[in-house]
């Protein structure tokens, strides 16, 4: 759920179940002709994963920095072998979708970006330039709560355990660089340029949610549409599991425990909290995420323990999330329930009082009891 440390997002291992065991000689090499006019050694089938009693596949790993994770169903016009090879796929996406988007790597395609704030515009990528896109929208909807240019001052801080805050004058000399609208975006060139010199983009509430929405989609281009898409609490439901739709659950940070669980499909769930990475300084807790206006991070006191959001798309459910984080428990509820293009709904655990759930939610949301 958390970016647990602001680095390069190593890929430390992707852990298909089938991978776990080396595979097998090939069974067979075939007829001599074929060895001799061929002499490059065979290169063996990929080993078919284990399918699980309930009929899914599942498969982890280390992306973004996070836990990574797929479940996927297997429908009766696949082989096993054929969905660990879909599932490695999308794996390999998320990885490059971090490699494009990450701001800890020094040669991302972002940080390019973020290094020429004040020269000329640089061509973007699909990729990138789609991200950005959606993040100005998600900004001019949020009235600035979501704001990716909060990282010319978020990049002054460090979440390590015994890190200090900065100080309060290089908070102030920086913020006023803090603006979504300084962000350039040429459609038709597919150009993007950051206005002032000094402006620095962080992805860290989109871009997770937007690996997981490619992924989904390598496995969808390839026949499957039944399986969970999950990076760090992200997910991404599609289809159902054997006929049912997937549960989903939602943890309560303090007790790590499910407080509710919802019947999904074809949505998003996505959950942002300030449990997970922090600091303690002076007595104060300071989380990572930031409100814009300020630049400062949330006043712990009066941001909720935890968001839950859905929509329709990761990529927007995690900016959405973040977004109703910055915005606190009444008023981020009453932009759920108002919104309508996308149509969210949340489920908001605040710091004092019982959980609070979006109408849209009523007769869905299954809480499950309290010992
Ligand atoms: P999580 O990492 O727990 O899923 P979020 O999706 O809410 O949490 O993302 C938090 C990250 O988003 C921060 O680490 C930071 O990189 C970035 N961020 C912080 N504040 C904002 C903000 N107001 N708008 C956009 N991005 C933010
Ligand atoms: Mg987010």
């Amino acid at each position: 759920m958390v970016l647990v440390v602001p680095r390069a997002w190593p890929i430390v291992a992707i852990l298909l179940a089938c991978n776990r065991e080396p595979a097998p000689p090939p069974s067979s090499v075939g007829d001599d002709t074929a060895a001799k006019t061929d002499p490059a050694p065979t290169k063996p089938a990929p080993e078919a994963p284990p399918v699980r009693n309930d009929g899914t596949i599942f498969g982890s790993g280390t992306l973004m920095g996070t836990s990574v994770s797929i479940n996927l169903w297997l429908d009766p016009e696949h082989t096993a072998a054929e969905a660990g090879a879909a599932m490695q796929a999308a794996f390999d996406e998320i990885a490059r979708i971090e490699s494009i988007a990450s701001e800890w790597q020094q040669e991302s395609e972002i940080s390019r970006l973020n290094q020429r704030a004040g020269a000329d515009p640089m061509p973007l990528g699909p990729e990138l330039f789609e991200l950005l896109w959606t993040s100005k929208d998600v900004s001019a909807r949020t009235g600035g709560a979501f704001d990716v240019t909060f990282h010319a001052v978020g990049a002054l801080w460090s979440f390590k355990p015994g890190a200090k805050p900065p100080s309060r004058a290089a908070v102030e000399a920086l913020r006023p660089l803090i603006d979504w609208r300084a962000i350039e975006l040429d459609e038709t060139k597919r150009t993007a340029r950051l206005a002032r010199p000094g402006m620095k983009i962080g992805l860290g509430a989109i871009a997770k949610g937007y690996a997981v929405d490619r992924a989904a989609k390598v496995l969808h281009e390839r026949g499957f549409r039944h399986h969970v898409v999950e990076g760090g609490g992200d997910t991404m439901v599609s289809g159902l599991k054997g006929g049912q739709k997937w549960s989903v659950g939602i943890q309560d940070p303090a007790k790590k425990a499910p407080v509710a669980v919802i019947p999904a499909t074809d949505v998003s769930i996505v959950t942002s909290g300030d449990y997970e990475r922090f600091i303690e300084y002076e007595g104060r807790r300071y989380a990572h995420i930031f409100d814009p206006r300020t630049g400062w991070p949330l006043e712990s006191e009066k941001s909720p323990r935890s968001v839950t959001l859905l929509a329709p798309n990761a990529t927007l459910a995690d900016a959405y999330c973040t977004a109703v984080m910055v915005m606190g428990p009444e008023r981020g509820m009453t932009f759920v329930e108002a919104a309508k293009d996308p149509d969210l709904e949340a489920v908001i655990l605040p710091r004092t009082g019982d959980m609070l759930a979006s109408s849209g939610l009523e007769g869905v949301l299954v809480r499950t009891p309290t010992p």
